[in-house]
């Protein structure tokens, strides 16, 4: 038999190259799961240094040792293993990959076998990349839109923002994505983001992590420029979902770059119901000494239960002197500190009453699944948006932006803990129930994530 008869009879190829790091990868991991349950075969490409974490601290072997069609396949970054992938120096990676990765992937590609295992799998059919790497895969750019994209300098932040069709009389100049919000046009990040915005509208379809329940207006705007789009999401529930419905336990998989701490669960199960807040800035963030004195002094002050995670890496200018006497002991009597937590299982705690969250939008879309109402500081990037979102339009909690200071802290703490929680409980109930009507039969999510399957039957690029 020639390999083409039984290449023909093997389950399409797809190969996902999510943007190496942490939100990314887990969202990725998620829809490889979702892809590879359908009988398709899938290859994640990984950064080195990201495959290396995840070897380290997470358990993705065992995760997929179920499917028979999944690989991993690495490339370089292209930075040194020592280079801080954290704060705004992530954009270090997207400017590394689009340099070095876009040949590294066209040899990877263009490899026969080095993908297909000798046979055992077709060659790769169709591609799926995170919107900000799509340079790196080379996809051709068509003249479309290019002067579309505007930026907004940072002056008169207050002012609504009017021409973003979806988004009228919603946002402020304040929380528009800070890639947007620049001072100069040749800004390195935002000509970054509006190229690969402009070469998104070239591709052949838009997978989007999110449901039509929650941002359709906006959904159907990008629609106008990418007609064959895919909103399947929240992916990390949708996965769970499935699993289920063929029976398959959905184990407590870890994919942190960062160990987990479990000694957190023990310490919740002691605490009363919905008493605790529970802080934790995501993957990225960095604080200098001086913004951690501020909210350390915020939630101590505010005399709330609190469960924060503080990532070894994500302190700068730290002077090393001693953590004042009042943090100390007013920790030991109401908090807990812990440097990395399987975050869904955290949030799922019945001692959890809020989430001082960044707003990244795997933070945001868990939050929301469980029903958890949410206090927001924004760091970077698009948590100025969603943080935004959260306290305007679904009105599930506060958005503090990126105010760091120790009284409005204290003061909104209380405030969201004491008063409002309940109110802001009954729309996160809410958005919990539509999150999980779109990911069960016959739901928006539930539908897209089929029509997609069938897309990738079909397709071959
Ligand atoms: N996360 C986790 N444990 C932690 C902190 C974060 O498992 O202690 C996970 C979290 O559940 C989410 C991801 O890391 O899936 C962070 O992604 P997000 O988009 O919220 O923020 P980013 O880290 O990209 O800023």
């Amino acid at each position: 038999m020639s390999h083409r008869n039984t290449a023909a009879k093997l389950p399409e190829h797809i190969l996902i190259f999510p943007l190496p790091l942490q939100g990314h990868v887990n969202s990725m991991l998620h829809l490889a799961e979702l892809l590879s349950l359908s009988g398709l075969h899938v290859t994640m490409l990984l950064s080195e240094y990201t495959h290396g974490r995840l070897l380290r601290h997470g358990n993705l072997h065992s995760r997929f040792s179920r499917y028979s069609g999944f690989r991993i396949a690495t490339i370089e970054d292209g930075l040194p293993a020592d280079h801080p992938r954290v704060g705004e120096r992530i954009m270090d990676i997207v400017l590394s990959l689009k340099e070095v990765g876009g040949s590294l992937f066209r040899n990877l590609m263009e490899s026969t076998d080095a993908l297909s295992d000798g046979g055992a799998r077709r060659r790769v059919s169709c591609l799926i990349m995170d919107g900000e790497i799509i340079d790196a895969g080379e996809v051709p750019l068509k003249g479309k839109d290019e002067d579309k994209m505007t930026y907004w300098k940072r002056k008169e932040m207050d002012l609504m923002v009017t021409s973003i069709p979806g988004m009228e009389g919603l946002i402020r100049r304040r929380d528009i994505g800070g890639f947007c919000r620049v001072d100069d046009i040749n800004d390195t990040g935002f000509q970054t983001i509006k190229t690969e915005t402009k070469r998104t509208t070239t591709a052949k379809a838009l997978i989007l992590n999110t449901f039509e329940d929650l941002e359709g207006p906006i959904i159907d705007q990008i629609r106008k420029h990418i007609p064959n789009l895919y909103s399947i999401g929240p992916l990390h529930a949708h996965l769970k979902a499935r699993l289920e419905l063929k029976g398959i336990e959905s184990s407590n998989h870890s994919s942190s770059f960062w160990e987990e701490d479990r000694s957190c669960m023990a310490w919740l199960n002691s605490q009363p119901e919905n008493s605790v807040l529970y802080v934790n800035f995501g993957s990225v963030t960095l604080l200098t000494k001086d913004e951690l004195l501020e909210f350390w002094y915020g939630l101590v002050n505010s005399g709330q239960r609190f469960l924060w995670v503080i990532r070894p890496d994500s302190i700068v200018e730290n002077d090393g002197n001693e953590v004042p006497i009042e943090l100390d002991e007013g920790t030991k009597a109401r908090g807990y500190m812990l440097e990395w937590v399987p975050q869904r299982e955290v949030l799922a705690h019945r001692a959890i009453g809020v989430f001082f969250t960044h707003s990244g939008w795997n933070s945001t879309l868990e939050s929301i699944c469980i029903g958890i109402p949410m206090l927001c500081w924004a760091y970077f990037a698009d948590q100025t948006t969603n943080s935004r979102f959260i306290s305007e339009v679904w009105k599930m909690g506060f958005d503090i932006k990126d105010t760091c200071d120790r009284i409005l802290i204290e003061k909104m703490v209380r405030e969201i803990m004491e008063v409002r929680r309940n109110e802001f409980l009954e729309r996160a109930r809410f958005m919990a129930t539509m999150a999980k009507k779109t990911i069960s039969e016959g739901g928006d999510s539930y539908s897209n994530l089929d029509r997609l399957i069938e897309f990738l039957k079909s397709t071959i690029i």
